[in-house]
């Protein structure tokens, strides 16, 4: 069974990089018919915090990256670690190195001077001697001295690294917690993990990781190196660059698939498809064609992208997704039309949720003043016999739907021989406060008949007063 992980360390917000490897992960589950494991690496106590563990779990659950086991948390696990520590030891492949961090400066200043890679030079591998008074040693891991370890990387290709290249790594530091490159073999060895994806930021942990797996017996899985998310100065995506959090997207009013399908294609290509449905990408993912150097995000196309859900999408699905945004802006829902209708008229509009709410609000809230500049064209004394013919008209309609509706404004432009914009504009700015709208027919049908007489009355009013003064 393909198992493959997403194992963020709670230590800040849920950054979009890595959402693009956990989605990478979950799709090559999805697509294989495996499992998804979701993983929280919080063995560094003094950086990780509840508070971004939340951010982790409410953004993979407003993406819909399910996950099938877990969320997995490593402070859970340390016994289990101690338990890989003491075999090691019986193996004779780990030891206590007692060197202090004086010692250690001192050994990598000297190193430099003589032109040669700073790394620890094993002076505690073999120590046999009385351990020295009042230092609590770290543990670290007996690295192969000979050989080399070949990493097949199903993105990367074929890594080769000398074990020479490589130090004794710490696998427990002296207050005995166990660090990363320990937690992380032996949770993907008894998590069953087959496939690590994960940034082409660990791509130098991997073969000292291997080297682990090997010691402990473990089977090692296959890796993919994702290549990282760069800024458009080029380089790594950070806060600098403007919104890295998931949660930020959330809230400028992006739907998840969009954020999802404009991540896939973040390095990942089929063709020259842009659009694809969740359903698609697990469909056509693959990490073969996952391209090996950085990619570089770009606001604008996951806008565009958006846009692009946006008018796809169903519109109950609009409608949950734009509900928080419309309440936000104070508008009772049960006030007035149902929203997912007032999504689908509104979505060729909009670029984000934001958007959407604002031209959303007149469905469920009246307003005291129109538009300055729009009540200035074309709430004028012209627009009076309009508007009051159009109110008659539609008082009279007991049948309140958008045909309807566009033949009573017809037929008010007919019977004054004005063309359609000179009856359909005022009628748009009496009804909806403002110069922009869907249209014109289908708006009123949804703002209702009460609404709409109500509002053409006070623009008759508004026009009354303007001639007096
Ligand atoms: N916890 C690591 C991180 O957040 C990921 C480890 C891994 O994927 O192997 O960078």
């Amino acid at each position: 069974m393909i198992r493959t992980r997403f194992a963020p360390s709670p230590t800040g917000y849920l950054h979009i990089g890595g959402v693009r490897t956990a989605l990478f992960s979950w799709l090559y589950a999805k697509k294989l018919g495996g499992e998804f494991i979701l993983r929280i690496e919080d063995t560094d106590l003094e950086r990780s915090t509840q508070e971004s563990v939340n951010a982790i779990l409410e953004g993979m659950s407003w993406l819909g990256l399910d996950y099938d086991q877990g969320p997995f948390y490593q402070t859970h696990r340390f016994e289990r670690y101690k338990e890989v520590i003491d075999l090691l030891f019986e193996k004779g492949l780990a030891y206590y190195c007692y060197a202090t961090p004086e010692e250690l400066d001192e050994m990598r200043e000297a190193q430099k001077a003589a032109g040669e890679k700073p790394r620890y030079d094993g002076r505690y591998r073999n120590f046999n001697g009385e351990a020295p008074e009042g230092i609590k040693p770290v543990i670290r891991f007996k690295n192969p001295e000979e050989g080399e370890v070949v990493i097949n990387d199903q993105v990367k290709g074929k890594v080769v690294i000398a074990n020479k290249e490589l130090d004794d790594l710490i696998i427990a530091r002296s207050d005995g917690t166990p660090t990363y490159n320990l937690t992380v073999v032996v949770d993907d060895w008894d998590m069953g993990v087959t496939h690590v994806i994960r940034g082409d930021d660990h791509l130098n942990n991997t073969p000292r990781q291997i080297n682990l797996y090997e010691a402990i017996g473990a089977e090692v899985p296959k890796f993919s190196h994702i290549p990282m998310v760069l800024g458009e100065d080029g380089s790594r995506l950070s806060k600098r660059h403007g919104a890295v959090s998931v949660l930020q997207y959330k809230e400028q009013g992006f739907l998840p698939e969009a954020l999802l399908n404009y991540l896939v294609r973040l390095g990942w290509s089929y063709g020259d498809q842009e659009i694809f449905t969740i359903d698609q990408m697990i469909e056509f993912f693959d990490l073969d064609s996952v391209n090996s150097s950085p990619s570089t995000f770009n606001t604008e196309k996951l806008t565009w992208i958006n846009e692009q859900h946006i008018k796809m999408a169903k519109p109950e699905h609009l409608s949950r997704h734009l509900a928080p945004f419309v309440t936000e802006l104070g508008c009772d829902l049960n006030n007035g039309p149902d929203l997912a209708d007032v999504a689908d008229l509104l979505r060729d509009r909009a670029k984000t949720f934001i958007e959407m709410a604002n031209s959303a609000t007149y469905f469920y809230q009246d307003f005291e003043e129109f538009e300055a500049g729009a009540a200035k064209k074309h709430l004028r004394p012209v627009a009076e016999e309009p508007l009051q013919l159009l109110f008659n008209k539609l008082q009279s309609l007991d049948n309140w739907q958008s045909e309807t509706i566009h033949e009573a404004i017809q037929a008010a432009a007919e019977e004054l021989e004005l063309g359609m914009g000179k009856v359909g504009m005022p009628l748009r700015v009496a009804i909806t406060g403002g110069g922009q709208s869907p249209a014109i027919d289908a708006t009123a049908q949804l703002i209702g008949q009460k609404r709409c007489l109500e509002r053409i009355k006070m623009a008759l009013a508004f026009i009354e007063k303007r001639k007096e003064g």
